[in-house]
């Protein structure tokens, strides 16, 4: 019954154009922008201001009036003034009680106040019924009209039919409400405009770290070395040479980051013999950035396949192919074709085009966008079984490429191994634990703990 009659009211402004009035209390940047929007939308909007006086920047058709007067005149009251000053409601208190009160505030800094903005409006109005709504869009935006990127308003409330109210002018508004429980959860709702990329620091930092490490091994072996050794100097290597060894280092390992915690995760499993104790800290939130992981890998993977396209106009390359030419030329020599060679060369480039080819469409596919279009079972091939395709073609890729000098000690400078051979250590653990993993004396126990099968059940019937 209950239910039903929720989503009449939910229904009920679509059905008709007579809009409540709305109070907004404070006529600054929010309140003004909310105010217009509301007003463009059909509502009736009355603010409730510390001065009466209408200025240019208050929306026209709006009134302006004493915060009890323009308390009295609407159910809803939208408080858009900072909470720092939210004492002065304590007065107002006989007349907002019963109504609405929808705090829209942000903090300055991630749990800044012990309580949540919403949770202190409703312990200084008892009886007033309060939303957390609003506070996720940025009055330019709402100004500007680009929401697109924030249609998402998130509302919370202990009231039912308050937070339904309010969802009601969110959808009349154009944008999306997302119900997320009882005032509880303002606190987090709260948090979130503060937040900066959360889920991109590790991803970055780990990638910055990385990048950093690759390039300085890079230099030595490849600058610094023959500098040193041969009296070359390769320094120009800086520019295009050492980013195009670093990008495919860095995207192999990445890939390979991606992948390795769900088979961790596995040989956990499998050593517990249950799925319902919990993961780690640091793997659970690996886990949870494996997406960012592969986006950033994907994208060195592109880096490398534009530095690759441009290396024939390179004046170094033009430079080796025209000595090589003219040495034959002198010596009056053609060297024959080796085969062997022109058959790992092309294997290896067309490795390396399928691998990037697969790499981009896992990518794609976890576009929001993408993603919603695709059922869970579509999402898990993709983003699992062709991504295992990805991560396979591109460590043939390297193998390939660099497969002839293991043995060589020319690759050795300093005792150290070529860093294409460091790309390769994080891809190949996890293609051979995942190898055996596949294995049916492996895998038959490990479906059956994750369908919930438990080797010493705790709590057995
Ligand atoms: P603002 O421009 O500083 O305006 C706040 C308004 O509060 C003032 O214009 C004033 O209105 C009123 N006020 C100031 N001191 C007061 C006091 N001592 N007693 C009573 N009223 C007082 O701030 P804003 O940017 O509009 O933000 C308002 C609220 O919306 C904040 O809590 C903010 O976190 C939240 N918010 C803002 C945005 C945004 O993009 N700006 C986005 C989301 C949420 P009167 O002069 O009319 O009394």
């Amino acid at each position: 019954m209950n239910k039903n009659s929720s989503n009449m009211m939910a229904l009920a402004p679509n059905t008709s154009n007579k809009r409540e009035t709305v109070c907004i209390f404070g006529t600054g940047d929010f309140g003004r922008a909310l105010g217009h929007k509301m007003i463009q939308c059909g509502y009736p909007v009355v603010y409730g201001s510390r001065s009466t006086q209408i200025s240019n920047l208050i929306p026209k058709d709006a009134e302006v009036l004493s915060h009890t007067e323009a308390a009295q005149k609407a159910a809803i009251i939208i408080i858009a003034i900072q909470r720092q000053h939210y004492n002065f409601l304590t007065q107002l208190e006989e007349i907002l009680h019963g109504k609405v009160v929808v705090d829209i505030s942000n903090n300055l800094k991630l749990n800044q106040y012990p309580e949540s903005n919403a949770e202190y409006l409703a312990q200084l109005l008892p009886g007033a019924r309060v939303v957390k709504a609003f506070n996720t869009v940025s009055a330019w935006a709402l100004q500007s009209g680009a929401l697109d990127a924030s249609r998402q308003v998130f509302v919370c409330g202990d009231d039912m039919e308050a937070k339904q109210m309010v969802m009601n002018i969110v959808r009349a508004l154009g944008l999306t409400p997302l119900d997320k429980g009882s005032l509880l959860a303002a606190q987090e709702i709260e948090n979130y405009p503060l937040q900066l990329f959360p889920m991109w620091k590790f991803p970055v930092f780990l990638s910055l770290g990385l990048t950093a490490f690759f390039f300085f091994y890079c230099l030595a072996l490849d600058v610094i070395y023959p500098y040193i050794y041969e009296k070359n100097d390769f320094s120009f290597f800086i520019a295009l040479t050492i980013p195009n060894r670093v990008c495919p280092v860095m995207a192999l390992t990445l890939l390979g980051l991606v992948y390795l915690p769900g088979v961790l995760a596995a040989i956990i499993q499998l050593y517990r013999g249950t799925k319902y104790r919990r993961f780690p800290d640091w793997l659970d939130k690996w886990m949870l950035c494996r997406k960012q992981l592969g986006l950033i890998a994907l994208a060195f993977a592109s880096l490398h396949a534009v530095f690759t396209l441009v290396s024939p106009i390179r004046s170094f390359v033009k430079w080796r192919t025209s000595k090589t030419i003219i040495s034959q030329a002198l010596n009056n020599k053609t060297e024959p074709l080796d085969t062997t060679n022109a058959w790992l060369s092309d294997s290896y480039l067309a490795l390396g085009i399928l691998g990037f080819f697969f790499f981009v469409l896992v990518g794609i596919t976890s576009l929001p966008s993408v993603s919603n279009s695709v059922n869970w079972r579509e999402f898990r091939f993709v983003q699992s079984k062709l991504g295992y395709v990805t991560l396979i073609l591109s460590t043939a890729h390297t193998l390939v490429y660099g497969g002839k000098w293991f043995l060589s000690p020319s690759a050795y400078k300093w005792y150290l191994p070529n860093i294409y051979m460091l790309s390769l250590v994080v891809p190949c653990v996890v293609l051979v634990v995942k190898f055996v993993l596949i294995f049916p004396c492996v895998d038959k126990p490990l479906t059956k703990i994750r369908q919930g099968w438990e080797r010493n059940p705790k709590y057995s019937e």
